[in-house]
């Protein structure tokens, strides 16, 4: 601890460090600025980032990182050498949504892309990873030039397809820790529906678990006039999404967060026609493992059980198509990150925020590496229109992530996203300032 600190002055190294960071981001800024605007303009989706990972190795060309690009498809991991000390690794995401945006913005996306069956979709940066790499881009100008006053490596991960829980995962696979070194902690951040400068933390389960299945009902087709001859797929598919809405009311204990969402129902082409089978489309979440296996567990009951009951001629298939660890910010870590933060933007900027049933495959590189994560959200809507939605009772009515006029104000949310951060990752580097914290 520095003695000016430990005397308690109000001016020590950290504050020194801060203030050296703000004039040097105010001179990147308009450089920073466009550099979000082009990305945000150029939106490509999970798996396609390809524009988006050469435009982010371009931006850190100048800067003294060691860049390795297509890890894990489009991923980028940058590393800082910079003497002995922990290895700090510094998420963001890149990978924009098939949604047209609706922003007006003079920087909105027009972009369109093959979707899922090769038809085109339009393309938009609507859950704000755009800013995710634009201040990740920041924060590696910022902590290169403040070298003299931290040791350790960085090691910062651009990664692809989040959006589709696949890129973490494809980026461990392709040998991410073993071949570039594991970290000591991960630390990550998503811009979100606070105020614009505002920052929330929370101990603990910020995200939640998921699973996606998909579900085949067998019956036997046949005409809608003589049912007897018939094993009605319709009929059962029914049954099942009533019964299995039973899970979270009825056998998930109430203090635990679940969901379960049948988003797609299908069966049949015609009124007097019963069809042969049915498909159903289900996500599910939680915040605990023990309960997304509950989950799990019920619905595989359910499908057969449903099954069994309406004489099916055939087994239904249940395929589990995809799923993501629980996010859980480390609560001792997340203490010392949030507190390093507030000393950076402001103790009055920094509030305690729930969790969300959203879900993050960031988790996943914690949890291969085996080291704590933290993850926080920041402001994104401009601070003025918030308090007025808060006074009038219409928060819920802004557009949030996902929405086709999700746009967060580029000042200071892209500022605030550096400075979280830089004040994080020296949290965590040695011979920082801000070391005490951890103490
Ligand atoms: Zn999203
Ligand atoms: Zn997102």
């Amino acid at each position: 601890m520095s003695t000016e600190q430990s005397a308690g002055s109000t001016a020590g190294p950290a504050d020194v460090l801060r203030d050296r960071d703000t004039a040097a981001l105010t001179e990147l800024l308009p450089v920073l600025s466009e550099l979000y605007q082009d990305l945000h303009r150029h939106p490509e989706l999970s798996g396609q980032e390809h524009r988006t990972a050469a435009t982010l190795a371009h931006a850190l060309e100048a800067l003294p990182y060691e860049v390795h690009t297509g890890v894990g498809g489009t991923g980028i991991v940058a590393l800082l050498r910079n003497g002995p000390g922990p290895t700090v690794l510094l998420r963001a995401d890149t990978d924009a949504l098939p949604v047209e945006e609706q922003t007006g913005l003079p920087y909105a996306s027009t972009e369109q892309a093959p979707g899922p069956d090769g038809s085109p979709v339009p393309v938009m940066h609507a859950c704000g990873h755009d800013m995710h790499a634009a201040a990740l881009i920041g924060a590696a100008h910022l902590l290169a030039g403040s070298r003299d006053a931290w040791s350790g490596t960085l090691m910062l991960v651009l990664q692809p397809a989040e959006e589709t829980l696949q890129g973490a995962r494809a980026m461990v696979a392709d040998g991410l820790f073993e071949r570039f070194g594991k970290p000591d902690i991960v630390l990550g951040q998503h811009v979100g529906p606070l105020p614009a400068g505002y920052v929330g933390f929370r101990e603990g389960p910020v995200m939640a678990g998921v699973e996606a299945a998909s579900i085949t009902l067998y019956g036997r087709g046949g005409h809608g006039a003589r049912p007897e001859t018939t094993v009605d797929p319709v009929l059962l598919a029914a049954h099942v999404v009533v019964r299995l809405q039973g899970i979270v009311a009825r056998e998930v204990p109430p203090g635990e967060t679940a969901v379960l969402t049948v988003g797609r129902l299908q069966a049949g082409t015609k009124d007097n026609i019963v069809p042969g089978h049915a498909e159903i489309g289900l996500t599910l979440r939680a915040h605990s493992e023990s309960t997304r296996a509950l989950l799990h567990r019920a619905v595989e009951r359910i499908v057969h059980a449903e099954a069994s009951a309406s004489n099916s001629p055939r087994p239904p298939v249940v395929r589990w198509l995809m799923d993501g660890p629980a996010l859980v910010s480390d609560p001792e870590a997340t203490r010392v990150t949030a507190s390093a933060v507030a000393a950076r933007v402001g103790q009055e900027r920094i509030f305690p925020i729930p969790a969300v049933t959203a879900s993050e495959d960031v988790g996943f590189l914690a949890q291969a590496a085996g080291v704590p994560i933290v993850y926080w959200f920041w402001g994104g809507p401009d601070a003025d229109t918030v308090r007025a939605a808060l006074a009038d009772g219409t928060h819920d009515e802004l557009p949030g992530n996902h929405s086709p006029e999700f746009a967060p104000a580029l000042h200071p949310t892209l500022e605030t996203g550096v400075h979280n951060l830089v004040a994080a990752a020296l949290a965590w580097l040695d011979g920082s300032t801000d070391q005490e914290r951890r103490t």
